[in-house]
């Protein structure tokens, strides 16, 4: 029997889940489920090991594996009583691909391997039903043929539509043995023309080509693509399962079918999932029948129902997570071919996370961990505005949630070359096949006229996050016209369609998208964040209405409010613009008279919105050119200017213009500089924010405003605004100043800045790092110069790891970070630190926040719930945890 210890393979019996790395994923759970006692038809897994060894050493089986499969199969010959291509009684198996993450679809698997013309006889014999021999015999030939040998799914489907029409047949359940017996000479021939050889007799060698071409199917370029998306790196190798079969399509008594423990989509706490009575695989997510829904199991085969229950508590229990099954019913018996974690929605994954707490499943710590923070980008992303007026044209399944609008395309090459030129687009198929996965992926969402809640596309759209409506049989496609159309309307490529994959509508069209609101689990959920992390969450608004938007989502203050962006809109840039071209002291601050009103209000709306929580207000940063008209552009008004007109305004804006150029405005007059050489801007918007702190504290709101210095670069800088602010909120707040405890801070995103904190801290209540900037500074690029020209190939060509203005750079801009909080604490233990550039909105940026001890991330509205659990996971985390803590 079986030698002692094996290297290249593991039955099912020896293995378990802890040993995905070894056996993949699905080759782990088999194992698993075998463990608990589930009916697991028994097997053996090739390791992933045997697949980086097939590729580590020239495309060859490593040694010993030939071996160890021909004993593993006697093995199994032994456990099930039959033997490998024995006429009389065979033992047929499957060979299944199973990586260590999973990826559906992506990779090959073969049903019924070990037929060949003699011992599909034998299972005719033994089944007493030769139509399920011959159909057995013809989908291995037709997996073979195109897993193995290379030929084209398509040639063999049009010799199955060829054969059922010479024969009446309409649809593959019509199709008798002889139709099968009929096809497989077809398919026989086909093969012998196409590869010169017949098809493969020996049944030995059958698994042995099988093996290798799921080896091969490793470095498909679908399967690269797809790691790539996920970033699952490509050495890991997949294993090898080689399984006894177990027959769905044997008959009536029999089927196949997919299943979710709680709905995918929605979350809700119910089975999900389809089945095909008579039927083998990969037919039901193959989209070629459509499926029943797994409810009507329950009247079809109430026992086989009940034992499906039984099974998904038990699985959910085991695993602690909601499960992805798959199973075949033989002749009313259940057994279980797969299980994992299910692919689910942000939506559902919340809702399962929450529910799972209070069913008693997992801990809060176990929720919060679960969570994808990426994932909650899509809850938060916009639905359909139902207040609108909707045009639509069709309806089918409600996949994957979430609206999306796109031109319409027809092909997977066409979504990516239009995304890549900056287009949305809406890839509309029949169905869709592993090999459109890098459409789907640049798509913003999918359509599909066939195929079930299970199909290819929903599966792949819901793990994107992307929405998807799919089965929507309702639109007739003609993909050589490059059209479809639903009823009377024909929409042609390039045309704008919406889709809502809440409800598998299909408009015609563009439909107002509407901003998403926070469920009740959301909202439970978040609250378990917040009961674990550290890290307080702020947020970016310089509106009263986003600062209303992010408290809505749990922002604990203002992080940064832009100032100059209160000067951009139509009515007030002109009046910027007189301050700019004043050629006196006494017309600048005449203009600035203006825009003080203007700006307190600004700041009344933003401290009621907030009430009780700090408003950081950064004082005004971009060089004053900004707010001026573009040179050329003012020279070519003056050339179209009538003759007669006046020229001198425009003449004087171009001197002006002409004037404050800059060579390199990022590193010339902004920021505290600015505000040193025109001191009555800066006092102007002191003076606003403590008027407005004042007639709210009158009102009874309470205010904590945080005025922040930008781009300071030496203490000096800082000391000179600290004794002016202090000597204006004296005067203007009067006996308000015990009620409006603000503070004095400046943003760190100078290097230097980080490099004397100590000296800075001194006359800082707070820092708060400003690491678009800092990145900028620290690496010496300029960031819309770095995005256009070179940044892109430095990632392509692996110099960077990612892009810093998106990921922080903890090596150099997070060691200033790092150095400028130990530093400054140095000298004020009180100083709150903080960050508030794009990074606060980033995971790993925010768990190297939480490790190096800041108190708050700052971030957009949008990315607040984001942040909340990110911080929560970076309290989870023990790699997280600063040193020596
Ligand atoms: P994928 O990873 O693409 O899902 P699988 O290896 O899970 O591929 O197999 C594809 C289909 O074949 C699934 O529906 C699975 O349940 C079915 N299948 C695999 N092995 C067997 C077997 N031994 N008996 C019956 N059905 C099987
Ligand atoms: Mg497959
Ligand atoms: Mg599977």
């Amino acid at each position: 029997m079986m030698a002692v210890a094996t290297r290249w393979v593991k039955h099912f019996e020896e293995g378990n889940a802890s040993m995905k790395q070894l056996l993949g994923g699905k080759g782990a759970n088999l194992a698993e489920m075998t463990s608990l006692g589930l009916l697991i038809p028994p097997g053996f897994t090739i390791t992933t090991e045997a697949c980086v060894s097939y590729y580590t050493s020239a495309q060859r089986f490593p040694e010993g594996l030939d071996d160890e499969m021909a004993d593993a199969l006697q093995a199994l010959e032994a456990k099930k009583g039959q033997g490998f291509g024995d006429p009389e009684n065979p033992l047929l198996v499957s060979v299944r691909s199973g990586a260590v993450v999973s990826m559906p679809g992506m990779m090959d698997t073969i049903l019924n391997l070990g037929l060949n013309d003699e011992t599909v006889e034998g299972l005719a014999k033994l089944s007493g039903n030769r139509r399920f021999a011959y159909d057995s015999y013809r989908r291995f030939m037709q997996m073979f043929g195109d897993v193995v040998l290379g030929l084209e799914s398509l040639q063999f489907e049009t010799l199955i539509e060829q054969m059922k029409r010479t024969n009446g047949f309409k649809e593959d359940q019509d199709v008798t043995a002889e139709g099968w017996e009929q096809l497989i000479d077809n398919y026989k021939a086909l093969i012998l023309r196409h590869t010169g050889s017949p098809f493969p007799q020996e049944v030995k060698h059958q698994l042995r080509l099988a093996v290798e071409a799921v080896f091969k199917s490793w470095n498909h370029s679908r399967a690269k693509v797809y790691r790539r998306a996920y970033n699952i790196p490509d050495d890991l190798g997949t294993a090898v399962n080689v399984q006894s079969m177990v027959f769905g399509n044997t008959g009536n008594d029999s089927g196949t079918g997919v299943m979710f423990t709680r709905n995918p989509s929605t979350g809700e706490n119910v089975l999900y999932g389809e089945y095909l009575t008579n039927a083998q695989g990969e037919d039901v997510v193959a989209g070629i029948r459509t499926p029943k829904p797994i409810s009507q199991l329950a009247e079809e085969k109430p026992a086989v129902f009940n034992q499906l229950v039984n099974v998904s508590r038990q699985l959910e229990a085991h695993y602690k997570d909601m499960q992805d099954i798959e199973f075949t019913i033989e002749k009313d018996r259940l057994f279980l071919l797969q299980t994992r974690n299910g692919k689910r929605t942000a939506q559902a994954s919340v809702k399962i996370a929450v529910d799972m707490v209070k069913e008693g499943l997992i801990t809060k710590a176990d929720a919060i961990g679960r969570i994808e923070p990426m994932h909650l980008d899509q809850l938060l992303h916009r639905t359909l505005d139902e207040e609108a007026s909707l045009d639509v044209i069709a309806v089918g399944l409600p996949a994957s949630p979430g609206a999306a609008v796109g031109q319409v395309v027809f092909d997977a090459d066409t979504a990516e070359e239009w995304a890549n030129d900056g287009k949305q687009v809406i890839l509309v198929r029949s169905e869709t096949t592993p090999e459109d996965i890098h459409g789907v992926i640049k798509a913003e969402g999918v359509l599909t006229s066939r195929g079930g809640m299970t199909s290819h596309a929903a599966v792949v759209a819901r793990g994107m996050g992307k929405s998807c409506v799919c089965g929507c049989d309702a639109i007739s496609i003609n993909n050589a016209e490059r059209t479809f159309t639903a009823g009377k309307f024909e929409v042609k490529q390039g045309d704008w369609i919406s889709i809502d994959g809440s409800t598998g509508r299909v408009f015609l069209g563009t439909v107002e998208l509407k901003n998403p609101e926070m469920s009740q689990e959301l909202t439970e959920l978040l609250e378990m964040a917040d009961s674990i992390r550290r890290l307080k969450v702020y947020t970016n608004a310089d509106t009263p209405e986003d600062a209303a938007k992010a408290r809505e989502f749990g922002a604990e203050g203002i992080g940064l409010c832009r100032t100059e962006h209160m000067f951009m809109s139509a009515d007030r840039l002109p009046v910027v613009q007189r301050m700019i071209m004043a050629d006196s002291i006494q017309e600048r601050k005449a203009a600035l008279a203006d825009i003080l009103p203007m700006q307190q209000g600004d700041f009344v709306g933003l401290f009621e919105a907030m009430n009780g929580l700090p408003v950081t207000i950064r004082l005004l940063d971009p060089p004053l050119h900004e707010f001026l008209p573009e040179l050329a552009e003012l020279q070519e008004e003056l050339r179209k200017l009538p003759a007669g007109a006046e020229k001198e305004p425009l003449e004087k804006m171009i001197r002006k213009v002409k004037s404050l150029h800059e060579s390199n405005p990022m590193l010339g007059l902004r920021g505290c500089r600015l505000g040193l050489l025109y001191p009555e801007i800066y006092i102007m918007q002191i003076e606003a924010i403590f008027l407005a702190a004042k007639a709210c504290i009158a009102k009874g709101v309470s205010v904590i405003p945080d005025i922040m210095i930008p781009l300071v670069g030496h203490p000096n800088e800082l000391a000179m605004f600290r004794t002016s602010i202090n000597e204006l909120a004296d005067n203007l707040l009067g006996v308000d100043k015990e009620k409006c405890r603000y503070k004095v801070g400046t943003m760190i995103e100078v290097p230097r800045a980080a490099l004397v904190a100590d000296q800075i801290a001194k006359h800082a209540d707070f820092f708060s790092f400003g690491t678009n900037d800092l990145t900028q500074m620290t690496y010496g690029y300029s960031r819309d110069d770095a995005e256009g020209k070179f940044l892109h190939s430095y990632l392509e060509q692996g110099i960077l790891p990612n892009n810093p203005f998106q990921v922080l750079d903890q090596d150099g801009v997070g060691r200033l970070m790092e150095w400028a909080v130990t530093d400054g604490r140095k000298v004020n233990a009180a100083l709150k630190t903080g960050i508030c550039g794009e990074h606060g909105g980033e995971k790993h940026s925010i768990f190297f926040c939480h490790r190096i001890g800041l108190d708050y991330v700052s971030c957009s509205p949008y990315r607040v719930p984001f942040a909340r659990i990110a911080a929560a996971q970076a309290a989870l985390s023990t790699e997280a945890q600063p040193a020596g803590e």
